[in-house]
């Protein structure tokens, strides 16, 4: 049986209008099975809905949709069923956000030399606790009465390339694969609809991205127009990529958007989506990811009585990512007085101890060691 799940949803904690506890509200309302939070370049409201959705029997799909650029298009990867806390994804996001704050502060100050009444401060005490962006800006200079509506804020002022639009920081999509895979994720090519790129260059874009390990394609979604879906869902064949399709709800803020069904008519409805084919390769996917621990490695852990804490699970796991960022196969870890010996490629603890062992620590046959 197919579920009515929507994997492309925008929360307060980016540009949406609902909270994380509104959205699981309203999909209750709607009747969805499951929906993933996919805020852009943040995972702050990924908490919230977690919890709202355990409370009331929903299941909430921890996501991101990062921002990534690609031959000068603007080129949108959504992660599903990352770890929120993930450390290198909270590093990389933490830098995405001040180079969007700085970034809006060089917008503000082009808007003011154009003569518009608006400050920074005002936009952020208006906009607490959001990644604050283009849209809330157009918001403020309607809401003000200094501009008629947000299109025109866009078409005149901020839009790409307009004059007082500011460039920001940007990964390429095939680094935001890794990102979301280094994350625990399922990495997924948002709105291929949107580009306006030919088939052609399209398709050449998700060569490349599968070459990266791009793990599947938006096919479903409320944009889509003429053969879209049909093209996407022959891309998505050819290629071996899951089918991924949402609403982008975004609220009020595009109010013709619907969650669960996105524009309403059929075309956009995302219950053709097998939800249990997305749930088994994710699995496949953390499985190949996870890092293991050998028999003999478990075993010593368990006679020493170590526990690794998830801050030291996390770090470790980092250091095996780093390591085999390097080329080491066989690679000594050490996280404060534990020392691990990993066998990089199969991403497996070979051996633990305890550094304040009394015994000499000799390591041999490793090529090399990170301390974390
Ligand atoms: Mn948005
Ligand atoms: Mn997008
Ligand atoms: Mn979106």
């Amino acid at each position: 049986m197919n579920k009515t799940i929507d994997l492309h949803v925008h929360s307060t904690a980016s540009d949406g209008t609902f909270t994380p506890m509104e959205l699981v509200a309203e999909a209750k309302r709607c009747g969805l099975a499951a929906f993933a939070l996919t805020d852009h370049d943040t995972v702050d409201g990924v908490s919230e809905a977690l919890a709202a959705g355990k409370a009331s029997g929903l299941e909430v799909i921890p996501g991101v949709e990062l921002s990534t650029e690609y031959n000068g298009t603007e080129i949108h990867v959504v992660g599903l069923f990352i770890v929120p806390a993930n450390v290198k994804l909270q590093a990389e996001l933490a830098k995405f956000r001040d180079n969007r704050d700085n970034r809006n502060l060089k917008m503000v100050k082009k808007l003011q030399d154009e003569g518009f009444r608006i400050t920074a401060e005002e936009l952020y005490r208006l906009n607490p606790e959001t990644v604050v962006a283009r849209p809330h800006i157009a918001r403020y200079l309607v809401n003000s009465g200094q501009v008629k509506d947000m299109k025109t804020v866009f078409d005149k002022y901020i839009g790409d390339g307009c004059k007082c639009y500011v460039d920001r920081y940007k990964i390429t999509p095939m680094q935001a694969v890794a990102l979301i895979h280094q994350a625990g994720g399922l990495a997924i090519l948002a709105h291929p609809c949107l580009y306006k790129m030919k088939r052609v260059e399209l398709t050449a874009m998700i060569e490349e991205l599968v070459a990266a390990g791009l793990n599947g394609i938006e096919v479903i979604y409320s944009c889509n127009q003429g053969s879209d879906e049909k093209d996407f869902r022959s891309m998505a064949e050819k290629y071996h990529l899951l089918l991924s399709g949402g609403s982008d709800f975004h609220g009020t803020n595009k109010p013709y958007i619907h969650l669960g069904t996105g524009k309403g008519n059929s075309a956009v409805n995302v219950s053709g989506l097998s939800f249990e084919e997305i749930l088994k390769q994710k699995q496949d996917v953390s499985e190949s990811l996870e890092l293991k621990f050998s028999k003999h490695a478990s075993m010593r852990l368990e006679n020493r009585k170590i526990n690794l804490s998830k801050e030291q699970s996390e770090r470790l796991e980092s250091g095996v990512q780093k390591a085999s960022e390097k080329g080491i196969r066989e690679s000594l870890v050490i996280v404060d007085s534990l020392a691990f010996i990993v066998n990089v490629p199969n991403k497996t603890v070979v051996t633990a101890m305890d550094r304040t062992e009394s015994d000499d620590n000799i390591y041999t046959n490793i090529d090399g060691a990170v301390i974390i």
